[in-house]
C-alpha cells in the first residue's frame, strides 16, 4: 500500500467527532441475493443516514474542524446535490450560513431541499465545473470557506467513518462494493476496510456515462470527461485536474472499478424496490446493479453500500414500472 493519506487515527478521531451528529446505519442480510450469488451478500442501508445519503458524515466533520473564525464566514460548497444538502444540514445545525453552487443538471428535488434546508442555492452553467468557479469567486471575495464534495482529508476522513462501521458490523467481510464518483467514498471505505482487515477487496462501482475517476485510472492521471445525464445522478462530475488525494488513494485502494448501463441501474433499483422493499437513488442502487449484471466477481462475505435515497419519486415509480432513462425525469 502506498503512502496512507488518510490514516486509521484519522478516521478513528472523525467517528469520535460526528458521533451524535450521523446516525449508525443498520446492515441487513440479503436472502434473494445470497441466494442468486450463491455467498452471503449484506446490504449497507446508509440511504437512511440522515438527509438521505452518506454525505452528512463528511461534511459534519469537516465542518467540526473548522476554526471559529471560519465558522462565522460562512462556508460554500459546489454539489450534483447529496453534498449540498448534507452541508446545508450539517450548517443549520451549528447556526453557520451556507452557500450551495450547482450545475443545471441537477435535479428539482435535490435544489428544493437544499433551499428548504435554510442555504442560499446558486445554480451556474452546465458542469460541476462552472459551479466550481463561483465557489472559488465566494472564497476569494467574501471569505467563505470552501468544504469540497470529496477531495478533502476532512471529507473523506468522515466518509471513511462508513468503513469502519462496516467492519465493526461485519468483521468477516471479504469484498465491499461501493459506488464511486469523485472517489471520496470510495477511497475513505477502503482505507478503513483495508486498515482493519487487508486481505478483504474493495470493488468500485460507476455508470460508464462520464465515469471520470475510471477514465483517469485507465490515463494514469486525472482526465477530463464529457457529463451527461444518468439515473446515477449523484455520480456525475468530474474529479478535478488538480485532485489532490481521491485519485491517488483510489489508485492505491481500490481492486476494480466497473461500469453500469443506464438499464444496469435501472435493474438496480428495481431489484432493491421488488425484493428488498428499499427505495435506493441510482447512485446508490449501482453495487446491487453490478452483482445482477455479472460485472463482479465477489469473494466471500460481501457487502454491498446503499450510500443515498434521493430520486424523484416521479422517476422511481417509472423505473419500478419498466423505464430506464434519465432524459424524462427532472419534474
Ligand atoms: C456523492 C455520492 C456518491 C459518490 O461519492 P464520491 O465520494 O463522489 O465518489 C455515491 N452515492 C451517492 C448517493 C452520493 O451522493
Amino acid at each position: 500500500m502506498e503512502d496512507a493519506l488518510v490514516d486509521i487515527s484519522d478516521i478513528e478521531a472523525a467517528r469520535r467527532r460526528i458521533a451524535g451528529r450521523v446516525v449508525e446505519t443498520p446492515i441487513v442480510p440479503s436472502p434473494s441475493l445470497s441466494d442468486r450469488m450463491g455467498l452471503p451478500v449484506h446490504l449497507k442501508l446508509e440511504h437512511r443516514q440522515t438527509t438521505g445519503a452518506f454525505k452528512l458524515r463528511g461534511a459534519s466533520n469537516a465542518l467540526a474542524l473548522l476554526s471559529a473564525d471560519a465558522k462565522a464566514r460562512g462556508v460554500v460548497a459546489a454539489s450534483t446535490g447529496n453534498h449540498g444538502r448534507a452541508l446545508a444540514y450539517a450548517a443549520r445545525l451549528e447556526g453557520v450560513r451556507a452557500v450551495i453552487c450547482m450545475s443545471r443538471l441537477v435535479p428539482a428535488n435535490k435544489v428544493e431541499e437544499i433551499r428548504r434546508l435554510g442555504a442560499e442555492v446558486k445554480i451556474i452553467g452546465n458542469s460541476q465545473d462552472d459551479a466550481q468557479e463561483e465557489v472559488d469567486r465566494l472564497v476569494a471575495e467574501e471569505g467563505l470557506a470552501m468544504i469540497p464534495p470529496f477531495d478533502d482529508p476532512a471529507v473523506i476522513a468522515g466518509q471513511s467513518t462508513l468503513g469502519l462501521e462496516l467492519i465493526d458490523q461485519l468483521p468477516d467481510v471479504d469484498t465491499v462494493l461501493v459506488p464511486v464518483s469523485g472517489g471520496g467514498l470510495a477511497a475513505g471505505i477502503a482505507a478503513a476496510v483495508k486498515a482493519k482487515k487487508p486481505s478483504a477487496s474493495v470493488i468500485g462501482v460507476s455508470m460508464d456515462r462520464g465515469a471520470a475517476m475510471h477514465a483517469s485510472l485507465a490515463a494514469g492521471k486525472p482526465v477530463l470527461v464529457e457529463e451527461a445525464q444518468s439515473l446515477a445522478d449523484s455520480l456525475g462530475g468530474g474529479i478535478g485536474l488538480q485532485n489532490r488525494l481521491t485519485f491517488a488513494m483510489c489508485r492505491a485502494l481500490l481492486d476494480d472499478l466497473v461500469l453500469l448501463s443506464e438499464e444496469e441501474i435501472a435493474a438496480g433499483i428495481r431489484h432493491l424496490y421488488a425484493e428488498e422493499r428499499e427505495i435506493v437513488e441510482g447512485a446508490g442502487s449501482v453495487g446491487v446493479g453490478a452483482l445482477l449484471a455479472g460485472k463482479v466477481n465477489p469473494r466471500g462475505v460481501t457487502a454491498i453500500i446503499l450510500s443515498g435515497r434521493n430520486i424523484d419519486m416521479e422517476l422511481h415509480r417509472r423505473i419500478v414500472c419498466g423505464e430506464t432513462t434519465a432524459a424524462t425525469g427532472g419534474k
